[in-house]
């Protein structure tokens, strides 16, 4: 989503109401609600102005963690990356060719993001200048690492093991032999509205064709990603939520068409891949989520750090990238939260 949102601008103002119809929801920002509004209101109005000069420090501080990365989101971002750009590299291969191509290419590509993320890493100028952050920026900050040096050896010997596993899989043949054509690259955000509320579709690699539209996610994770928690009822719908909406968008895009989701999983005991066919997200679903969020941009006197109280159980708390500036930023008295427990939000 573009950090220049209007609608976000307006509403941080003291006192100003969220103009009608401007307001933009995502998968990521109702779970970051769900979470902790309190996390919300920093990553989405108190990072607003931040990439200024003139910036005050909670804003330019917000500005700054709303970009850092964790590890594995910035492997999983990296790979799907430098996958898109390996195959819009390989557009003129043709036959068998194709899939040594796309290793190679693919590689390439990856090396390159490493290369980057080492100098960046180096200089650490990302740390005190909140306009060179990008979404490519590692959080080095946690002290799991004892040095950027140590954190990069860790991250080369993961894409070192993806490669040998990806070499011995199937999956570069298949994704080498769908139809250049049919692919829809470079990934782009699109908004599309469901019930009246405009919608952020994350970029999404995929393909078209055979009346199917065929996307690809990879996803690094230090965890099982067959654990029985990954994978809750059918019925909930927070399940998969953004296959849900990009399905939702596909079904105005390309109505009648069957969308199919590969996905990738690349944890410590090695890779799976899995195909899944999402249902789209109800609009009553959207609809619940997004009311919770516009009341509470629109509370009265505009919003700042002491309405939305930390969550009671820290341990709640542990992976959030705002842990530092939440400690400084001023909380409610004992007596006044914002529509209660923030954790029930
Ligand atoms: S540290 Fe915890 S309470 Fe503070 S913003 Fe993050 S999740 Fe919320």
């Amino acid at each position: 989503m573009p950090d220049f949102l209007r609608w976000e601008l307006n509403a941080a103002k003291s006192g100003m109401p969220l103009p009608a119809g401007e307001f933009i929801w995502s998968p990521a920002a109702h779970f970051l609600f769900r979470k902790c509004p309190r996390a919300w209101f920093f990553r989405r109005y108190l990072a607003q102005g931040g990439w200024k000069e003139s910036a005050a420090d909670p804003s330019a501080h917000a500005y700054l963690l709303k970009y850092l990365d964790h590890t594995d989101s910035w492997m999983s971002s990296a790979a799907e990356e430098s996958l898109t750009q390996a195959l819009l590299e390989i557009m003129p291969f043709s036959g068998p060719a194709r899939t040594d191509a796309l290793t190679e290419a693919f590689q390439t590509k990856v090396s390159a993001h490493l290369i980057r993320a080492r100098n960046e890493l180096a200089d650490s100028s990302y740390l005190t200048d909140p306009k060179l952050t990008s979404f490519s920026e590692l959080h080095n900050a946690t002290g799991e690492y004892e040095s950027p040096a140590e954190l990069l050896g860790m991250i080369q010997y993961r894409f070192k093991e993806f490669f040998r596993l990806w070499e011995n899989s199937i999956l570069p043949q298949t994704i080498a032999e769908v139809d250049p054509l049919a692919w829809r690259l470079p990934p782009e955000y699109h908004q599309f509205p469901i019930g009246g509320i405009q919608v952020s579709v994350r970029p999404w690699m995929y393909a078209v064709y055979r009346r199917t539209i065929a996307a690809w996610t990879v996803r690094f994770t230090f965890s099982d990603p067959l654990a029985a928690s990954a994978y809750p009822d059918g019925d909930d719908e927070e399940y998969g939520l953004p296959e849900r909406v990009f399905a939702a968008w596909c079904a105005r895009k390309y109505p009648d068409f069957e969308v199919e989701i590969h996905k990738i999983f690349i944890s410590p005991d090695g890779m799976v891949s899995r195909i899944e066919v999402p249902l789209t997200v109800s609009p009553d679903f959207v609809l619940a989520s997004a009311d919770e969020m516009i009341r509470t941009a629109n509370l009265p006197g505009g919003l700042k750090s002491e309405l939305f109280p930390r969550l009671e159980d820290s341990s709640k708390c542990s992976g959030c990238r705002f842990k530092e500036l939440c400690e400084t930023e001023p909380v409610p008295p004992e007596d006044e939260t914002i529509d209660g427990d923030a954790e029930n939000a």
